[in-house]
């Protein structure tokens, strides 16, 4: 087994041991790690050391990548807050179904209202992009947390709401501990928008990459001619053409070559990390909503979320997408509510 460090461990490695106060030089197998004391303390190594090979291999299941991988996931800062309203709305849900929530082919009524509270994360993401060039930034996604629907008006409207923190030690018993669901939904939809974000940076790499691909072929297309053309110089011996004829050949193996290292040089990774967040408890209007499709009835929560004035969207029960267009779909004997793109695929 080769004692060499992956390139990616090895970036993954370098970046974090920066971004927590390293001096990083990198060579292609190995990284010299200058580490400030606490650092150096908590990963139990040398202030000053070669990673990657010798004494601190770092390997998929070595221990010291083990230790990196638990830093870079501890706990992400959070924020704990309320959002009060002096005044929910009593009334006029029903147009808002249909407006804010639009279920198809069905009738919905609003059967019952009640003042409640509900938990929102706003989930703030940090992308990097490494190619030949980086690219970093923000991401921000507004998440109810009981069913992990993102709603996302919410991160431009929370602080407009005048939230009131609540102090370290005095944060109420109201917040789920357990948000696998949230912070998963809330992630993958911080990877859309990332991907969205990095549209320009993709297609710039894209392109250069065609540009430098398409030069390389038309170097190697003009040297074989130009050898190609040298072959029948009257000078040249007879050992000498059979080594050119050699070389022309292997020409399209050497352009390969370096064609596969041009699409190493432009290759995009990204990687995309939770860095912090806020909670916030929000006083809420709880709606039952009756949804009638053919001869199927049933009743359903809904939020009317104050900091947004809207209904918060659903999650789709089969893909758990957030969709605010939701299909009842037959199935035993009830329905089940769908995303426009499951409700196609129900064949
Ligand atoms: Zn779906």
């Amino acid at each position: 087994m080769t004692d060499l460090a992956d390139p990616e461990i090895l970036s993954f490695s370098a970046e974090l041991l920066e971004h927590l106060g390293g001096l990083i030089e990198s060579e292609s197998d190995r990284l010299l790690a200058l580490l400030p004391k606490p650092l150096s303390r908590e990963l139990d190594l040398p202030e000053e050391i070669w990673l990657g090979s010798g004494a601190a291999p770092l390997r998929y299941g070595s221990p010291l990548l083990d230790r990196l991988i638990q830093l870079a996931t501890r706990e992400v800062p959070v924020a704990y807050g309320q959002i009060q309203v002096p005044y929910l709305k009593k009334e006029g849900f029903q147009q808002l179904l249909g407006q804010d929530l639009i279920f198809l082919d069905s009738l919905v009524r609003v059967t019952g209202r009640a003042e409640a509270r509900a938990t929102y994360m706003v989930l703030i993401c940090r992308y990097v992009a490494m190619s030949d060039e980086r690219k970093e930034g923000l991401v921000q996604v507004g998440l109810q947390e009981g069913t992990g629907a993102v709603v996302q008006d919410f991160i431009e409207l929370w602080d407009q709401a005048y939230p009131l923190f609540f102090p370290l030690g005095q944060v109420p018993p109201h917040f789920p501990e357990r948000l696998d669901r949230a912070v998963s939904g809330g992630m993958h939809h911080a990877e859309r928008q990332v991907h969205e974000n990095l549209a320009d940076f993709l297609k710039s790499m894209r392109r250069r990459l065609q540009r430098d691909v398409r030069n390389t072929r038309e170097y190697y297309q003009a040297l074989q001619a130009e050898m190609h053309a040298g072959l029948s110089h009257p000078a040249l011996t007879d050992a000498q053409k059979v080594e050119r004829m050699a070389k022309i050949r292997d020409l399209p193996v050497e352009m390969a070559r370096k064609i596969e290292d041009l699409e190493q040089k432009y290759q995009v990774r990204v990687t995309v990390s939770a860095c912090a967040a806020f909670r916030f408890l929000v006083d809420i209007v709880q709606l039952m909503v009756e949804v009638k499709h053919r001869k199927f009835k049933r009743s359903i929560p809904v939020i009317w979320n104050p900091v947004t004035r809207r209904l918060d969207p659903l999650i789709c029960e089969r893909c758990g997408e957030t969709t605010t267009r939701i299909h009842p779909v037959p199935r035993e004997n009830t329905v089940e509510l769908l995303c426009d793109r499951c409700s196609r695929r129900k064949g």
